[in-house]
This record gives structure tokens, sequence and C-alpha cells, in this order.
């Protein structure tokens, strides 16, 4: 039965690309039978590149005999059109020719560096994230480069969580489109170009859910929320063809990520049917052993490819340890047979048996690394990322009239911190900073700069001349902000406010009298209450990448009227943490704070948080109106239209991101209040309005039940329209009939 289906899904596909499959599969069979099980091992394992100079010098040499000898399937960390072509070369002198995989972490751009992923998260712009992707493909691939490990698509609802910066924040929804528009372009519609990369889904699964935020802690979910918030951006990115899924460090109820037969072969290779490969975690085969799951590094082996790892990342456990345990017995060929024909079949499919250096031409990688029209883009997709968090009294964009403005504030003319964590080039060169982006659009406008502290901000021996340059300013324009290295992978923080003497620096600034516009970089949500109540105005700028400056300054300025919404809320305080928008309902709604003693709340902070999921303000306003559904209940098989109008009423030109929302009202599990079900960006020109529509269907209502089935059930649903996840502006209920 089981080849029996293979063949109905090989009928599914369009012709050519069913040929295309055969045609891979007989040469992946026609190799395979002539591997030795060592050879086929050599394929699972995948190394760093040693260096030639410095401490790896000595084990560089033994592995570049491994490679000759067909040991290595898989480099990371090499990278450049000649270093990739070097290595290549030594897999060709193997037995069977057999090339090297390359693979990097390519995760917001290769030299151009785009927003970090949660920044361009908040653009809601999937043309614009695809053309990101697709720049770093083109610019990866010019230099050796064959896979990235990337998208991340683990929904993360705690910002103390430093990886955070590399998701698409707290929506399994707005995550699952994501994941699909990276995944497409860093691929493109069928792998082989040679200007995209393969993309990796990771981390599989659930690693955003580390308890209490700290990275690499263990995860315990029940089965309702892996399937309802955690899974779905990795099934959006397999649908999308993504060739390969990375597992995870974390532990899964108990059961490590990598050692976890449930999730790679049960939910991933069976239920979910992927035929792609999976690798590993850095060494996270070998830490089963640290986790008192693998009693050493063989019984570690023997459970990573029984669970269904196919590539052994760094942790030398497979090379090391699966021939002896298939010897005797303790890991089936078969398995081992899997995992080498996935693998292969990536190969083929990116042309390497045919053309090894495809991806390796140095006059290429000269040409594509030089073209700057990928500049456009990554300011592109800056200027969509930036939230106006705040406006008040129309602070921004900055008055025509501004003749002196005052640039502070440690990160103002930092390169580095704009760039934020994962950046695989020194290119800080390329950075223009907010100062420099400033100071090129000021037109005649005097630009006063004073960084006040350095970076990190220990002390305020500079905030003296800081004030005093800015007191003599029209307004003043504060950057602040975490540092690059804060946020990312082992950054976990329990304390999310301004680092060092931030605040005081801004109070400092807003006791001039002046306005105080703040702009905040960072790579997560942080707490800055004071500048949250006080500011004039705050940009929310993330870490913006290399065209950063020049697009938060085109939104100082208004040349860009700013359109993105937090793609994750911003809590009060670390104590509300978790916060997610979708809350359950409790048995104790909060009416009448009051009246109700025994209420789900504190006494000391409100369930809301400082800024909601889907909020971002424009510097024009839009009002919702006349919303209508086309039939009150839905029968089976039907299509519900919701619509509704959005008119700019303001001053200048604008772009909405309009969010519909939903709540089964009662199920036979306890439903969230509220869940993101689609969203439109809407262009408009002052006074012009225009009809958005919504089609719901019943997957629109489905959830996972509590025997995880996928169902719709009947009753009345809750449609909510609005800007942002607390500011609904119409509302509608839908009832769903019986079947
Ligand atoms: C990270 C992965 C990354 C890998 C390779 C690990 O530490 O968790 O996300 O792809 O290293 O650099």
């Amino acid at each position: 039965t089981l080849r029996r289906s293979a063949a109905l899904c090989l009928l599914a596909l369009p012709l050519s690309a069913l040929a295309q499959t055969q045609d891979v599969q007989q040469k992946v069979e026609a190799l395979l039978a002539r591997m030795t099980l060592q050879e086929k091992i050599g394929q699972l394992n995948q190394l760093t590149g040693r260096e030639a100079t410095g401490p790896q010098a000595a084990s560089r040499a033994s592995q570049l005999a491994d490679i000759r000898a067909g040991k290595v399937g898989s480099l990371l960390n090499v990278k450049g059109a000649a270093d990739t072509r070097e290595m290549q070369g030594l897999a060709l002198q193997s037995r069977l020719k057999i090339p090297l995989l390359f693979g990097l972490d390519v995760i917001h751009g290769y030299k151009t560096v785009f927003p970090v992923p949660l920044g361009e998260a908040a653009s809601w712009d999937m043309e614009a994230i695809e053309a990101s992707a697709r720049i770093a493909a083109r610019e990866a691939s010019a230099a050796g480069i064959h896979w990235t490990f990337a998208p991340m698509v683990d929904v993360a609802r705690d910002p103390r969580w430093g990886r955070v910066m590399e998701g698409a924040g707290e929506d399994p929804y707005l995550g699952s489109q994501i994941a699909r528009a990276r995944v497409s372009g860093f691929q493109g519609a069928k792998l082989g170009g040679t200007d995209r990369v393969m993309a990796t889904a990771k981390h599989f699964a659930a690693y955003g859910a580390a308890v209490a935020g700290r990275d690499y802690n263990a995860v315990d979910l029940s089965p309702q929320q892996l399937y309802e918030v955690y899974l779905p951006p990795f099934k959006a990115a397999l649908d999308a063809g993504v060739a390969t899924f990375m597992n995870a460090f974390n532990t899964l109820n108990g059961i490590p990520a990598t050692g976890s037969s449930f999730l790679q072969r049960d939910i991933l290779k069976g239920e979910w049917k992927f035929s792609g490969f999976v690798v590993s975690d850095w060494a996270s085969v070998k830490e089963m052993v640290a986790h008192g799951y693998a009693s050493d590094l063989p019984d570690a082996a023997v459970k990573a490819m029984g669970a269904g790892s196919d590539m052994d990342m760094e942790g030398e456990a497979y090379v090391n340890h699966l021939e002896d345990a298939v010897k005797a017995g303790r890991v089936s060929a078969a398995h081992i047979d899997d995992a080498v024909r996935r693998i292969l079949a990536k190969k083929f499919e990116l042309g390497l048996f045919d053309e090894p250096y495809r991806f390796s031409d140095p006059q290429r990688e000269q040409a594509v690394l030089a073209d700057a029209s990928h500049r456009a883009v990554a300011r592109d997709v800056a200027q969509k990322s930036i939230v106006l968090l705040k406006n008040e009294n129309n602070t921004l964009p900055l008055a025509a009239g501004a003749r002196r403005i005052a640039v502070i504030g440690p990160l103002a003319d930092s390169k580095r911190d704009l760039e934020g964590g994962w950046v695989v080039n020194d290119v800080r060169g390329d950075v223009v900073t907010i100062l420099d982006g400033i100071r090129a659009r000021a037109r005649g406008a005097q630009v006063i700069h004073a960084a006040a502290c350095k970076p990190g901000c220990a002390s305020k021996d500079g905030f003296a001349k800081a004030v005093a340059a800015a007191a003599s300013a029209d307004v003043i324009v504060l950057t602040v902000g975490e540092t690059w290295d804060m946020s990312g992978e082992a950054k976990s923080r329990t304390d999310l406010g301004l680092p060092g003497r931030q605040n005081e620096l801004f109070a400092a600034l807003k006791a001039t009298g002046k306005p105080v516009v703040v702009v905040l970089l960072a790579g997560r949500p942080l707490i800055f209450s004071e500048i949250a109540d006080k500011a004039d105005a705050i940009l929310y700028a993330w870490f913006p990448g290399s065209e950063g400056g020049n697009a938060v300054a085109s939104v100082l300025f208004g040349d860009y009227n700013p359109s993105a919404k937090l793609p994750i809320g911003f809590p009060r305080n670390v104590g509300q943490i978790p916060l997610p928008y979708a809350q359950y309902a409790t048995g104790r709604p909060v009416l009448n704070e009051k009246d109700i003693v025994y209420r789900s709340a504190y006494i000391d902070a409100p369930n809301t948080p400082r800024y909601a999921f889907g909020h971002g303000l424009s510097y024009t306003t839009f009002t919702y109106s006349g919303l209508t559904l086309d039939k009150p209940t839905l029968a089976n098989g039907e299509r519900a239209t919701l619509s509704f109008d959005i008119a700019n009423t303001g001053k200048v030109a604008g772009t909405e991101i309009a969010q519909l929302y939903i709540r089964d009202v009662v199920a036979s599990v306890v439903r969230p209040v509220k869940e993101l079900k689609g969203f439109r960006k809407v262009v408009l020109r002052p006074g012009e309005r225009q009809r958005v529509s919504f089609s719901i269907d019943r997957e629109t209502l489905a959830f996972f039940d509590s025997r995880l089935k996928w169902t719709a059930e009947p009753g009345d649903f809750l449609l909510m329209v609005g800007s942002a996840s607390d500011d609904i502006r119409l509302e509608s209920t839908l009832r769903l009939q019986e079947r």
C-alpha cells in the first residue's frame, strides 16, 4: 500500500515534474546501488569548514582527507566561489565523485543586509519579504552557497527568548504566510536555478516555546498548542516546497526533537509526506547524551537515525558510529538508505552531478555582489518594516520648518547595530547609519550630532554635552535600544528594558522641553514605559539592515508613510509574559474591574499589552464602514463573503493593513478570544475609499479538536475586522450549519 500511495502521489504532479522526479529517482537508485555502507554514511555527515590558520589548522588537514575519502556529504560555513570550488574539488577526488552541499545561515541577507526577520514580518508584505529572500539567495548562491538554514518559522510568544528576532512573531496565520513567502523567495518555483538556494524550515518543532524564554530550555506543550500554534508555519513551508527541515535542540514533552519519531517520522515524513531531508541542529544528535536521553554517542546516533534525522550537523555521531550500529543490527539499513536517497535527490535536483561548480563562479560572484539594485530592495523592505508606535500632535513627519535637528544617542551613528545578528560578511562599510540617513535627507536643515554614550550606555559622562547641543535644536531624534548582540541565539534576557542609562538620557533630553522623537533598535519587543508615556513620537525600527539609516530618514521626513504593524505584542512588564493576543477565555471575564474581585487579572498591572499585536500607526487616518456579510449562515461547501469599506480620511496617501479575526463562540474545545484569519494591505490616496472582501469557508473556521481532528463545528462565529488586534472596527456573526 505504501508503494501504491507513493504512485498515486506521483500521478498528482504535472507531467514534466513527474518525468523529472522519475529521472532523479532513477539516478539516485543507480548511484545508491554502487555505494558502500561507509560512503552512504558519509553523505549523512555535515561538518563546519575548518579554517586554514589558527586553532583549527590541525583538524583541517584531516577534514580535507575525509572529504577526499567520501566521508563528508555537506559543509557549512564555507563560502565564496573560490573556497567552495576548492572544497568541491576534493569531493570530486572521492571514489564516487559525489559533490558536496554547501550550507550557510543566510538569515537576512548575504552581502546586502536586510532587516532582521522579525522586522520584515512587521511589513505584513509578502512581496517585499519574498523579494528580500530572493536577493539573499541571489547573492549567496553566487558565492557558492546551495542551501540556507532559513527561514526560522518558529512561532515565538516570549520576548525573553532572544531568537524571536529570527522568526515572524507570535501568530501562526501570519507566520504561515511569511514562511511561504520566504521559501518561495529563497528557492524559486523549483530547485536548480543558480540564483536560488534550498531553504530550511527550522527548528522542528516548538523550539520557540522554551520554558521561561530561556534558549535551549525544555518545551512542554499540549497537543492542541502544538498543532494549532507551532506546527502550521512548518506545514506552510512544506506546502511551499521547502527542500529541507532542521530539527531542534529542545525536548518536546520529554523527548529531544532530534530523537523524536513522533515529529520526524509520524508527522513530517508520515502524515505530511515530506520528501526532502532533515538536518539536525548543530550537534543536536550529540546533545541527546547531555539531555540524558542517550547513554553515549553511539546510542545517540542510533536514536537520531531511528527517529528520522537524516543528516548529522557537526555532531560526528553518524560518521563515527552508524556503521557499527548497522552491523550490530541496532539501526536498519533501510533507514540509512532512505536518508541517503533524500540527500542525493537534492544534489541531483540542484544539478550538482552534471555541473559541480555551477554555483562557484568567481566572475558571477563579483558581478552579483556588486549589483546596486539590491540596495533598493533592502531600503524598500526596511521602510515597510518600521512601526510608528506613537505620534502625539503629529510630531512626525518632521516639519519642513525644522531648521536644527539634534541626532542623539549611542546607536545613532552605529553601523554594526543597524545590522543585527547573523551577518555573514563584514560589510559594515556599506551600512548607512541613522545619522548618515538624516544628513543625506535633511536638505538645508542643520544636523547636530552627539552620541551621549557608547552602545550599552554604561556612563553618563557624555550626557551634559549632548543635552546642551539638543537644547538648541527644534527637534530631537534620539536613537536608543539593544545592541545587535543582545538578541539572537543564546541571548535570552529577563530584563527587557533599555540597557545601561538610556532611560536617563531620554529623561534628560525630554527635560529640555523640545519635542523628542525616539527611534528604537532591537531584535525583540522591549519594555520602555517612560518613553512610551512621554516621548512625542516613537518609531520601532528593529535592526533594519544596510539601508536602515535611509529607511528611518524617509519615515522621519514623511517620504514614506509608515505602514508596518506589530507581528508580536509588546508587554507592559516582564511579569505579563507570555501575553499572546489569541488568549483563551477564562471563566472570569473582566467586565467591571470593581465588581469582580476573583478575576483573572493582576493586582498591579492590566491584562492588556503596551502595544498590541497588529498595532501600527500611519501619518493619515483610516475609517472602516459599510460591513456586509453576503449570507448569515454557511452551509456545507459554501463560502461567505465579508466586505467593508476603508477610506483614507487624512491629508496624505497611506497604506492600511486591515485585519480579520474570528472567534468560535461555543466549541468542544475552548477557543481563543480572537484569531487572525486574513489581512489585506490597502494603498489609498487622501479621500480615497476602497471595498475590501474576505472569503470565509469551513477551513477558515476549523480547528483541532480534542482528538486532534481538524474540524469546523456548527454554531456561531464572531467575525471582527480592524486596524489591530485591540482596535476592532466592525463586527458580524456568521452561523455555520450542521453538515
Ligand atoms: C542554530 C541554527 C543554525 C545552526 C548552524 C545552530 O546553533 O540553532 O539555527 O542554523 O546553528 O549555524
